[in-house]
């Protein structure tokens, strides 16, 4: 069976004078400009409870652009039953055919639902259209295409040894019972990826998204939902977190968990589910990305331009909102007044504001509770003596919940924002003497108990070396002379271990062998 070769999906620039760029700025007009009513979608229902919630960009909070129908207990239940009642049919298909369906997803979201996507993604997260582009079009797209590649070459791997008398085969079966699908914010292709990963390889799909990804993820279930996905084949729910997960974690098919988010919620759910083993029929499959608190460090032999660009770059884009953003870097004396003065004025010549502004590069945070959680962490370490304020430090909630590209520079490298996860447009950096490298890479190492993503800037192949070799546990993604986020489906699988979370690499082969569970048949002649 020949699936077509995957290719990266390529980026538009929506540059200005662009036919994209104009078709662009007229979906995000309707948009704005038409209340969405987003119901639940349970087996073949669109569910409206009536107990409506808004939902506005964080950028613009006063403005309405539509509302959610929330849940309760009942929906979790329904939600379940419907996967349940869908998985026999959804199983038994060919594997070519579940195929199709996500292959015509990719498809209808790189061509007529671009757009949309990203539009929604620019409203619904505040991103600018280069970030929306990169995530909501391109990442998922990618997700869906190489996913299925990598779903082929589980379906046709090599048979075991068979002879004389004996044939023996190898089924790859669907996980039995449903998967939770427990979805974040930051990423539409995540959204996207976690659900439709476990149900490409024949499992069916409860899906709770955060509610700061409903307006992004009502779009993404249209697509679906045109692409041919069956009924009850991924359920769509918005029920609060611990009301659903008394409800999952306590029923007897569950089977397994996609998750991206916090690592006290991962632990929680872990908790949960050892607390509740007795009740399973099997050991669930749990999956799961989490925190970070990614590290930038440059030798003394490194670029000082470039070792700027990673760090604004790194720590900036989507104000710093990635699992993966840099938030901890470490700079040698002697080039650190070269990268400071680049990335000085390199913060000066980006703007901030409405991603609907397409000249704004930095947009708002996510919600108020991060924008106070944020804002406090700049608040403390204004006042901490051994850290001195170079770049931002200001916020503003009053339209939007914006926060400065905040750059702090420490005398304590374990000071708390050098230690903690900020998920904010927060960096702090720690000069060390540019002849003490190796002591610089074991304090990288045993700062955080993240291990998530990272760089190493040198022009020195023994020092790249020796931290490649010194950090290997530092990182799941780690990047020489680039800065440690944007991984590519296909090239650079993402992931990480520690406390960052199991590494069963997103958009990946290991990951999909995640959702069976194979069953060897001997049969004799
Ligand atoms: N894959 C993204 C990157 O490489 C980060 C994903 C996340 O934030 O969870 O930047």
């Amino acid at each position: 069976f020949n699936v077509p070769e995957p290719k990266n999906e390529p980026v538009n620039s929506y540059a200005p004078g662009t036919p994209e760029r104009a078709s662009l700025q007229a979906a995000l007009k309707a948009a704005r400009a038409k209340e969405v009513d987003v119901p639940m979608y349970i087996g073949s229902e669109e569910v409206r409870t009536g107990n409506k919630k808004p939902l506005s960009p964080p950028h613009d909070h006063q403005h309405i652009l539509g509302y959610f129908h929330e849940g309760d207990a009942s929906h979790v239940e329904q939600a379940i039953n419907a996967a349940l009642g869908a998985k026999e049919a959804w199983e038994c298909m060919e594997w070519e055919q579940r195929a199709a369906v996500f292959l015509k997803a990719a498809d209808l979201i790189a061509g007529p639902y671009r757009d949309k996507m990203n539009a929604a993604t620019m409203l619904g997260q505040s991103k600018n259209p280069f970030q929306a582009e990169i995530d909501s079009a391109c990442e998922i797209v990618d997700f869906l295409r190489f996913n299925v590649k990598y779903m082929t070459n589980i379906y046709e791997e090599q048979p075991p040894i068979s002879g004389n008398g004996v044939w023996n085969r190898t089924e790859q079966r669907p996980l039995e019972g449903f998967v939770f699908a427990l979805t974040p914010f930051n990423f539409t292709a995540i959204a996207g990826n976690l659900p439709t990963a476990p149900a490409m390889m024949g499992n069916t799909v409860v899906w709770k998204p955060a509610y700061s990804q409903i307006y992004a993820a009502n779009v993404l279930m249209e697509v679906f939902r045109e692409a041919g996905v069956p009924d009850g084949v991924i359920n769509l729910i918005y029920v609060d977190g611990p009301v659903t997960g008394e409800v999952i974690f306590k029923h007897p098919e569950f089977a397994g968990i996609h998750f991206t988010g916090s690592t006290a919620v991962f632990q929680t759910i872990w908790k949960s589910i050892g607390e509740n083993i007795e009740t399973y029929k099997s050991y669930p499959r749990i999956v799961g990305e989490t925190g970070g608190k990614d590290f930038v460090i440059a030798h003394k032999s490194a670029d000082p331009k470039q070792v700027a660009t990673a760090l604004l770059r790194g720590a900036f884009e989507f104000q710093g909102q990635k699992c993966s953003a840099v938030s901890r870097a470490y700079m040698p004396a002697n080039i650190w007044e070269d990268v400071k003065k680049y990335l000085l004025e390199d913060l000066k010549t980006v703007k901030m504001g409405g991603p609907e502004d397409f000249t704004n590069f930095f947009n708002a945070v996510i919600d108020e509770k991060a924008f106070d959680k944020i804002s406090k962490y700049i608040d403390n370490a204004k006042e901490a003596p051994e850290v001195e304020l170079i770049a931002g430090g200001n916020y503003d909630k009053s339209k939007g919940y914006f926060i400065e590209p905040t750059v702090f520079v420490t005398q304590d490298p374990m000071y708390t924002t050098m230690c903690e996860e900020i998920f904010g447009p927060v960096l702090t950096i720690y000069v060390y003497h540019e002849e003490q490298f190796e002591t610089a890479l074991e304090l990288v190492d045993k700062t955080s108990p993240y291990g998530l993503t990272g760089a190493i800037f040198s022009h020195d192949r023994y020092a790249a070396e020796l931290a490649t070799k010194k950090l290997r546990n530092a990182a799941g993604n780690f990047y020489i002379n680039d800065k440690p986020t944007g991984a590519v489906v296909g090239q650079q699988p993402f992931g990480g271990a520690r406390k960052s979370g199991t590494n069963d690499k997103a958009g990946a082969m290991i990951n999909l062998l995640r959702w069976v569970s194979p069953r060897t048949i001997k049969e004799t002649f």
